[in-house]
């Protein structure tokens, strides 16, 4: 391509935000030249400002970067927010307004009637409802919920195939996931903390609202009742779900195998950088997925699915893993706004042909 996509990271020194750095230093479609942070890193050079916590190093040019209070005006149109939740919703509200294209993993926006909540191989269908809100020349995309993607992955060739009804779900949550610092270690050593808080809430109403249909007036949620319990657990990433489907007709495991296999979506057929070539990788070992040997597989995009068998309450049960700062977050965000660029659904931003990714 001829230019890259200017784009900055609103509050780029916490836990998502570094994962968005480590996604789009070198990222084939866009060029990362703005991040942000609150009044305590403004200013700083961001390799100061930022406790890197990533495997991989901190790029120079990057570290370099001089960090900006997360207000307009800003030199990127196309903004990735990986805000605080209080702050995240005031913030992008004024920042649609001044013309940026937010796309966001922060929880403020998700439910608003008009804003696009997606996951792309799920429901790229979604990005439409964009066009109702009253921006101007912004929007508000969202990102779901980390334990929420996971699961909406997984739930989608159920519905697709078989419909779902009823879904119960117990995960075993990252410590990433609680964002910089973390959790206090004397908290979570040698324990599990049954309570996330308004983690539950989300995962059971975003989900309906994914798996929804887009209408004239809006997004109908899907009929089916989640009930979800969520707890931390002493692991540094990849969120484990168990999960107990009522599907609303039998079905057979070897049919509902070919179902996670043969499910692919957008970013697939459109061939996106950051599109794993299998959304879902099922598992065939009896001990698996595992968060520390599953959670990178399809670079952290891709949602591990094992232990498949009936389940003597509702119909079948099976274990799910997601990467939940990658596909649970900052990668999630990316793969969407490859997703909006490769559909011309940002104006003035145009991106090569698909395929030209890599
Ligand atoms: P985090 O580590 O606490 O980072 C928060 C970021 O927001 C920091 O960069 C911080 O900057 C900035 N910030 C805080 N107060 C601010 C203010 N008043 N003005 C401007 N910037 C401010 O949080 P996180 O875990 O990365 O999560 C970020 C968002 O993504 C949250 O909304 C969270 O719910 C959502 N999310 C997280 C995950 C996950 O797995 N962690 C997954 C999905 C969604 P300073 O460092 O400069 O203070």
């Amino acid at each position: 391509m001829s230019e890259k996509i200017p784009v900055g990271v609103l509050g780029a020194t916490g836990s998502v935000g570094q994962r968005f750095v480590t996604l789009l230093a070198e990222h084939p479609w866009f060029d990362l030249v703005l991040l942000t942070g609150s009044t305590r890193s403004a200013g700083m050079p961001y390799g100061e400002a930022v406790n890197w916590m990533q495997a991989t190093p901190l790029p120079p040019r990057v570290a370099a970067i001089t960090v900006q209070q997360s207000m307009p005006p800003l030199p990127a149109r196309m903004l990735f927010s990986a805000l605080g939740g209080e702050v995240a919703g005031p913030l992008e509200t004024e920042l649609a307004r001044a013309g940026h294209v937010i796309i966001s993993n922060a929880s403020s926006h998700r439910m608003d009637p008009d804003v696009p909540l997606i996951v792309p191989e799920v429901n790229a269908d979604h990005l439409e409802l964009a066009r109702r809100q009253s921006f101007g020349d912004g929007a508000i995309f969202t990102n779901p919920n980390c334990s929420t993607i996971g699961l909406a992955m997984a739930l989608k060739p159920l519905m697709n195939v078989f419909g779902v009804q009823e879904v119960l779900c117990v995960t075993m949550q990252a410590l990433s996931g609680a964002g910089v610092p973390g959790v206090p270690s004397l908290a979570i050593m040698d324990n599990v903390i049954p309570f996330i808080d308004g983690e539950e809430e989300k995962v059971e109403s975003e989900a309906a609202k994914i798996l929804g249909t887009l209408r004239g007036d809006g997004i109908v949620p899907a009929e089916l009742t989640i009930s979800a319990q969520c707890n931390r657990v002493a692991v540094l990433d990849g969120h484990t779900e168990c999960v107990s489907v009522r599907l609303s007709r039998p079905a057979e495991l070897e049919e509902i195998k070919e179902s996670f296999h043969r499910f692919s979506g957008e970013p697939q057929r459109l061939r996106l950088p950051s599109a794993p070539s299998r959304p879902i990788h099922l598992c065939e070992q009896p001990d698996r997925p595992q968060p520390r040997l599953d959670r990178d597989t399809g670079g952290g995009m891709t949602v591990s699915i094992g232990r498949l068998r009936p389940c003597p309450i509702l119909d079948v049960k099976f274990v799910c893993l997601s990467h939940n700062t990658l596909r649970g977050a900052a990668g999630g965000a990316v793969l969407l706004a490859e997703l909006l660029a490769a559909k011309d659904m940002m104006a003035g931003i145009t991106v090569p042909g698909p395929g030209d990714g890599s």
